[in-house]
């Protein structure tokens, strides 16, 4: 029996505004299509947050038994600066800046990607397509838009008519927004614009002869617009009606909402059945972003060298904090925030430790099953990581009860109690026990000292076949031997 079958969970839902209960559309398996990092620079703290909060939403549907095809695109073209439609590619841009190819942009960036995110114990999704690998998908996409009436070409651009769409379907169900208000609230178009309205947007954009990033279509030489790469890469690998889509708050209006508007002029339905909605992190109380500056970059937090920290912190705590807050909840970085979390992040992991040392009694006087069942309480309530984090602690205070003889547990109590603290930390939340990674360091180091002077000992015995042998062998692991005055040393 899978765990979901004995679950309810209720997600909520930003397209209805509702807490809903959760049902996939194939029994057992979940599609989930997250909207992935532009990477034309370093991630910062607040892009990992999103991407964090949508992996504890992947950790725990693994949890419950799901069969989860997660798939997190990379942005590598398409999306301009200031996300307006006339203007440079964000990757063109720095590519002018630092002479250097955009691919090669995309490529540094990318790499620090995912360097950042494994360091902070995020699981790799399942797939992660590029929209520059994704052009044909797109260019079948504008074609069935035009077909169906919902798009005109524009000296040589496509752009999507909202008017038109306006009439058939609604456009701003996602964000709650309203077709005519917009008209009224924007300025008239300067006559410079290809577009017949100002809502319209570019689902095909012409190449000025200086824009390097081009690819042939059958309306001109030039690339696609941001939110259709979406679009294609969801419905290649989800279907045309998948269950979840998330992304930032910030990508709501416009970049969902054109989503929904895309689809259902191509396949004329809904394409998502739960929209979900990750808040941002602010630093001081203003949104991080690459753009402003107002951001601390992950390799800052590790070494404390920013302005806005007193020491450096482990990504284990980094993550701890973040769980500390709910994902629609806006989550302010401060300092003391993170202190305070990092004594929690250590009572937490020395409790789990403990938890491995209680003995066991003739009969319990804790009804732990039932504080088990309030950790899937907490995660079953759209994913409350919050409460689930004061249930653990509710858990911990009960360690420390029975290893004072306050309390008894029998056996399999103990073991109960055991593995939901271990599961629910490690597994479903994603936190790194620090100390465990430390302690197997330290372990390394004395078996790499234990061969040393092995290598020694044939040394001087002049078994210099059994040196190389130990000495080739490390290096093969990574491990380099260097001898010197001092004695050897050693690094990995
Ligand atoms: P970008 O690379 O700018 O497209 O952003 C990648 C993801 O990070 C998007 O889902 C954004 O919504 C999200 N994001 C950007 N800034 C923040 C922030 N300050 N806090 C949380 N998420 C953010
Ligand atoms: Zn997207």
């Amino acid at each position: 029996m899978k765990l979901y079958t004995s679950q309810t969970l209720k997600i909520y839902n930003s397209l209805s505004g509702e807490k809903e209960i959760f049902t996939p559309i194939h029994e057992g398996r979940v599609g989930m299509y997250v909207c992935g990092p532009t990477v034309y620079s370093n991630v910062h703290l607040g892009n990992v947050r999103t991407f964090m909060s949508f992996d504890v939403i992947f950790r725990y549907l693994l949890h419950l038994g799901y069969k989860v095809r997660y798939v997190r695109n990379i942005t590598d073209v398409g999306h301009m600066v200031d996300d307006v439609d006339d203007g440079e590619d964000k990757i063109a841009k720095m590519a002018r800046l630092e002479k250097v190819e955009p691919m090669e942009i995309v490529q540094r960036y990318t790499v620090d990607f995912h360097e950042i995110l494994r360091e902070f114990n995020l699981l790799p999704p399942s797939i992660e397509p590029t929209a520059t690998g994704h052009l044909i998908e797109q260019i079948e996409i504008i074609k069935s838009i035009i077909d169906n009436g919902y798009a005109y070409l524009s000296n040589g651009s496509v752009y999507f008519d909202v008017i038109k769409f306006n009439k058939d379907y609604k456009y701003g169900i996602l964000s709650g927004r309203n077709l005519e208000d917009m008209i009224a609230n924007t300025r008239d178009l300067d006559g410079q614009s290809d577009k017949k309205n100002p809502q319209d947007f570019a689902l095909w954009k012409k190449a000025e002869p200086e824009h390097i990033m081009r690819w042939p279509s059958p309306w001109s030489d030039g690339f696609p617009g941001w939110h259709l790469e979406c679009t294609a890469m969801s419905t290649k690998y989800l279907g045309e009606t998948f269950d979840i889509h998330g992304g930032g708050m910030d990508l709501k209006f416009p970049h969902h909402e054109c989503e929904i508007a895309q689809s259902e002029a191509c396949t004329g339905h809904n394409p998502v059945n739960y929209w979900m909605h990750a808040n941002m992190l602010t630093l001081n109380g203003k949104k991080m972003s690459k753009s402003t500056g107002n951001n601390i970059l992950p390799r800052e937090i590790f070494t404390g060298e920013n302005p806005n920290l007193s020491k450096g912190f482990s990504s284990g705590v980094a993550r701890f904090f973040m769980m500390q807050a709910h994902y629609r909840s806006i989550l302010d970085f401060s300092d003391e925030a993170i202190l305070a979390a990092e004594k929690g992040y250590n009572r937490l992991i020395e409790s789990i430790e403990l938890s491995e040392k209680l003995k066991a009694s003739e009969a319990s006087s804790l009804d732990i099953k039932q504080w088990k069942q309030s950790c899937y309480d907490a995660m079953n309530d759209d994913f409350n990581t919050p409460i689930l984090i004061a249930q653990l602690f509710e858990g911990i205070r009960f360690v420390n009860l029975i290893h004072d003889g306050k309390e008894t547990l029998k056996a399999d109590d103990i073991e109960i109690l055991r593995e939901t603290l271990t599961v629910f930390v490690f597994d479903v939340l994603g936190i790194k026990n620090e100390k465990a990674i430390h302690a197997n360091t330290e372990k390394l180091d004395g078996v790499v000292n234990m061969l040393i002077n092995m290598r020694n000992q044939a040394r001087a015995d002049k078994d210099w076949s059994l040196s190389d042998q130990i000495r080739d062998n490390l290096a093969h692991l990574g491990i380099q031997l260097k001898d010197g005055k001092e004695g050897t040393t050693f690094n990995y």
